[in-house]
Formats: structure tokens, C-alpha cells, sequence
């Protein structure tokens, strides 16, 4: 079976090998296992629906959110002589009854639309009516709401499931799916754990780099200066920021567009254009760009602000590099940003449960910009990667800056969470650690802990910051939720009894000498 596949991969697509995964996925799709398929940006997902769909009899459809997308991705198999159509809601309504007709006629093999279709009935008798072989779910995640991106109508492709007949084979696609949710999509499509293909999610040409401390315009100033010519996307969180930087770079003589939802939709499709056609090199833009955009040579995605989570975050820096070239990802991180993102969470409409998630997921790309270990590592970690490698090229790995012992540092603050008995938040840690005379404190009886006070020569900022990195490096666990709890974790054990150093990338380190019998 698979060397036709492999005689189509050639013959239609000029490929003689497949890439890893493809060969597995369409194997378990032609012999009708419902899988889960978990590759990274540009890893060659398509072509795991698109061979089987040229081997099974019938339609195979297509069920993706990138309307804009779905053009390009026609025209494509066209050229590679597949047969194929899309409808949605930018093709006319007389347009739409003529494909519909095709292809209830039988005359394509592949046809992509978007969720919202399975709610038009008309759609749906057409579908009713024909031999659906195959069903591929692109950009999966959006199904579960543990995701980042949930979206409504992709429950509706549970029940479409059910009421095929007979049962379509179906094929989950995804590329940013934490281990929470790739559970959450399997239980809801109903794929066994044997059937999630995963070649995991690393990107080797991008370059990840997290600054901090520095003059954020300035920075970009001195980077676009660098790298002129270049092509690349600047993300920031609001339409103002977008519009301050969009003026700043202009007036620097920067070819630069703009993208955000309140521009008109002319003006935003105006603007994407000139990206795309390299008639302007940089596009400052809020999140609301680049769902659609499929630019093979962005150079570099510079991060403003920090995104709301690392899924976010992975989907937009990933849109560099798509030729495989080395490229840029770049996170501007000042911790106060988090408040921004803090305050989305806070209006939007979401369940307390939906909402206390959300917060865990911030925090954790607040981690991100806090950890001193590889960034690659730490975003491989994040989507469930087991031990993954260090990458050697990212801004942490070939920072050459002295590391410095901090194991008495960490120790105190770890053994003061102890003495709290793992019940409080940062705050009152730091409270604690710092000897602070507020009521809360007394209230706990905490000014008799031997750990009270213990770093009072450091600023309660300084050592707020400190449980961060020791958060971001793993020691400690904060707990979800709105107020969150430190909690050790079980490497904090190893640091407590000695057995490990721990060790920080810091010019300088204020630390008092305590004797041991205060700290255990
Ligand atoms: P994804 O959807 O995973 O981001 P695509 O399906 O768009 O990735 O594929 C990315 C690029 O890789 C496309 O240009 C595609 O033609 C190419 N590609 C896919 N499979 C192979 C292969 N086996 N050999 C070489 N190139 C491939």
C-alpha cells in the first residue's frame, strides 16, 4: 500500500521521501485507525490526508479554521493534478451551489471547509448523500477547551462523526496540543492512545532569545538596524502599541505595515498583501495576524509583550522560519507586562474553572521569560516532550555570562515555604523572608519562624523575582488558580538536603551567612 503512496508522493508532489511521521500516519489512516497526528509548523501535515485521500475511495474532507488558507491549498493540489474544492463564506452563494453539485457528482477528492459549514443544512444533506472516506481535522486543538484557541463550532464534528454513514476514517492534525489536550482531543474523536503519532515539536532552524532589562525600542531599533532587509513580524498586545510602533519604525525609514481588528477588513487584506509580496519587510501586528498567512521566509517574530500563554506564543514565534532557514524568535519580556494579559483573563466570559487554567498557562509562559535553561528545552518540556535535549543556540545556552552559586538562597526561600507548611502565596513568602512587620504576617505567627527575616537585606521585589526563577527553573510549583500557592517540588527535596547546587546567571548575589541550623 505504501509504496503507491510513495509513488504518488513523487509523481504528484516531487518529494522521494517522506518526512517523519507521514509514512506512519498514512499507514494507520488507510487501514482505517482514527489517529491523532502531532507534528510541528512545516512539518509536512497535509500531505498525510492528501495521499490517502487519492488512494480511498470517496471524498475526503477537510475541516479547517484558515479560511484564507484554503484557496492556496487548492490551487496547489490543482497544480499537482488532485482534484479538489473549498467552500466557505468568502465564495458566493451561486458558486457554492455548483461545487456542491461536483461534488455530489463525484468530481473531487479532497473538499476543505470550515466548521461553521456542518451547521448548514444544505451542506450537510449533500453530505449525507455522498461516500465520505476520510475525515482530516486540521488544526485539532481547537477543539478542546483546554486549548488556546477553542473553538465552538469544532464540537459540532463530533456529531458529524456519529451521523456519517458508514463511519469516515478520521484524522486529527496539530501542531501545539500540551499532553492535556492531546488527551481532551482523543476522548472527545474517540482515538486510542496507540493511534497519536507524535514526532514531536521541535523546530531546529529557530533561534529562541528572551531580553529583559533593556529599553524595548531601543532594542528594536538596534535589532531591525542589524537586520535590514530582512523579513519579520513584530507582535504586540494592543492596537495602540501597534500603532506607536508602527509610526516609530515608519519614521526610521522602516518598510514597515500594520495589522489589528481595528483597521477596516480592506485595509488589513491591503496590508497582509504588501507583507506577503515583500512590499513592506516588517508587520507590526497584534495577535489577530498571521492565522492565515503562510510566508515561507520570515527571518524573525519579535514579541513586544508577553503573549498569553506558551501555545500562543510557539504558534506565532513558529511562523519564522517556515523555509527551514535559520531564523529568530525573540521575546521582549518586562514582568509587569503580565498584567495586560492578566486583566484579558480577568473580562473575558470564560467558566472559573476555564479561567483558573488560563492563569496557569500565563504563568507558566511567565516562566518562560524568567528561566535561565535552554528556551527550546523549556517549550519542548511544556508540550509534553520527555528529556529533551538542550539546543545549544538559544539566547540561554550561549549566554556567557559567570554563573553564580545561589544554593543559599534558594535554600532559604525553599525552607521558609517548608516552615509555611506549602499554604501561601509569593507575596507572603516574600513577606516573611524579607521580615516584614505587616499584620498578616504577625497574624500567622510567622516573625517566630527561624526563616523570618533571613533576607531582610534584599528588596521584597528582588526576592519575588528570585521565586521566580527558581519557579521557571522547576523547584517550586504554584499551584492554579487566581491566587496560587508555592508548593516544593521534588527537586527543591534534593536542593533542601544539599544534594544539588543551584546556579544563576547574576552579577551580583547579596547573601548574608546563615549558619545550617537555621535553615533546617
Ligand atoms: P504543516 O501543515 O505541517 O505546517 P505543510 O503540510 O504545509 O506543513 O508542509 C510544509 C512544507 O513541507 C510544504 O512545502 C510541503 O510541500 C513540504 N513537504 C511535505 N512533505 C514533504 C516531504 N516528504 N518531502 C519534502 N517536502 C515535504
Amino acid at each position: 500500500m505504501l509504496t503507491k503512496g510513495k509513488q504518488l508522493l513523487q509523481t504528484h508532489f516531487g518529494y522521494n521521501q517522506f518526512r517523519k511521521g507521514q509514512e506512519e500516519i498514512i499507514q494507520k489512516v488507510l487501514t482505517g485507525k482514527d489517529t491523532l497526528a502531532i507534528m510541528p509548523t512545516g512539518g509536512g501535515k497535509s500531505i498525510c490526508y492528501q495521499i490517502p485521500a487519492m488512494m480511498l475511495p470517496g471524498v475526503t474532507i477537510v475541516i479547517s479554521p484558515l479560511i484564507s488558507l484554503m484557496k492556496d491549498q487548492v490551487d496547489a493540489l490543482e497544480k499537482a493534478g488532485i482534484p479538489s474544492t473549498y467552500i466557505n463564506s468568502g465564495v458566493s452563494n451561486d458558486e457554492i451551489q455548483q461545487r456542491l453539485a461536483d461534488v455530489y457528482n463525484g468530481e473531487y477528492k479532497l473538499v476543505y471547509i470550515a466548521p461553521e459549514r456542518l451547521e448548514v443544512a444544505s451542506f450537510r444533506k449533500i453530505m449525507d448523500s455522498i461516500h465520505i472516506s476520510c475525515l482530516a481535522i486540521d488544526e485539532a486543538h481547537c477543539i478542546s477547551q483546554w486549548g488556546h484557541d477553542f473553538r465552538p463550532s469544532y464540537l459540532l464534528i463530533k456529531r458529524l462523526i456519529n451521523d456519517i454513514q458508514p463511519k469516515p476514517v478520521v484524522l486529527a492534525l496539530t501542531a501545539t496540543a500540551t499532553p492535556q489536550v492531546q488527551q481532551d482531543i482523543c476522548e472527545l474523536l474517540h482515538i486510542e492512545d496507540e493511534n497519536v503519532v507524535m514526532t514531536g515539536f521541535e523546530r531546529e532552524n529557530l533561534h529562541f532569545q528572551v531580553v529583559k532589562g533593556q529599553d524595548r525600542d531601543r532594542f528594536l531599533m538596534d535589532y531591525l538596524e542589524k537586520n535590514q532587509g530582512q523579513s519579520g513580524i513584530i507582535y504586540a498586545a494592543t492596537r495602540k502599541e501597534v500603532d506607536r510602533l508602527y509610526q516609530l519604525l515608519d519614521k526610521r525609514g522602516v518598510l514597515v505595515g500594520r495589522y489589528h481588528a481595528g483597521l477596516s477588513e480592506k485595509k488589513r487584506n491591503e496590508e497582509q498583501e504588501r507583507f506577503l509580496y515583500d512590499d513592506v519587510t516588517v508587520m507590526v501586528a497584534t495577535n489577530a495576524f498571521g492565522m492565515g498567512i503562510n510566508k515561507s521566509n520570515v527571518r524573525f517574530v519579535v514579541h513586544y509583550h508577553i503573549p498569553r500563554n506558551m501555545e500562543s506564543y510557539y504558534q506565532e514565534a513558529g511562523r519564522a522560519g517556515r523555509d527551514g532557514e535559520e531564523s529568530d524568535c525573540i521575546l521582549l519580556f518586562a514582568p509587569q507586562d503580565t498584567h495586560i494579559q492578566s486583566f484579558l483573563i480577568e473580562q473575558s466570559d470564560m467558566d472559573e474553572q476555564r479561567r483558573e487554567n488560563e492563569y496557569g498557562k500565563l504563568r507558566k509562559m511567565v516562566a518562560y521569560g524568567h528561566t535561565e535553561s535552554c528556551l527550546q528545552q523549556y517549550i519542548l518540556h511544556y508540550f509534553g516532550e520527555e528529556d529533551p535535549p538542550e539546543c545549544g543556540k538559544c539566547g540561554n545556552c550561549t549566554d556567557e555570562r559567570e554563573q553564580i552559586d545561589v544554593t543559599r538562597d534558594a535554600q532559604m526561600v525553599l525552607s521558609c515555604i517548608r516552615r509555611m507548611k506549602e499554604r501561601f502565596g509569593k507575596t507572603m513568602v516574600a513577606q516573611v523572608l524579607t521580615g516584614s512587620a505587616s499584620q498578616k504576617v504577625k497574624n500567622f505567627g510567622f516573625q517566630n519562624l527561624s526563616t523570618y527575616g533571613i533576607m531582610k537585606e534584599k528588596s521584597q521585589k528582588e526576592v519575588n523575582e528570585f521565586i521566580d526563577f527558581l519557579t521557571a527553573e522547576g523547584y517550586l510549583k504554584p499551584t492554579d488558580g487566581t491566587y496560587p500557592i508555592l508548593m516544593l517540588t521534588e527537586r527543591a527535596g534534593d536542593i533542601l538536603k544539599g544534594k544539588e547546587p543551584v546556579l544563576r546567571k547574576e552579577k551580583v548575589q547579596i547573601s548574608r551567612i546563615v549558619e545550617d541550623d537555621e535553615l533546617f
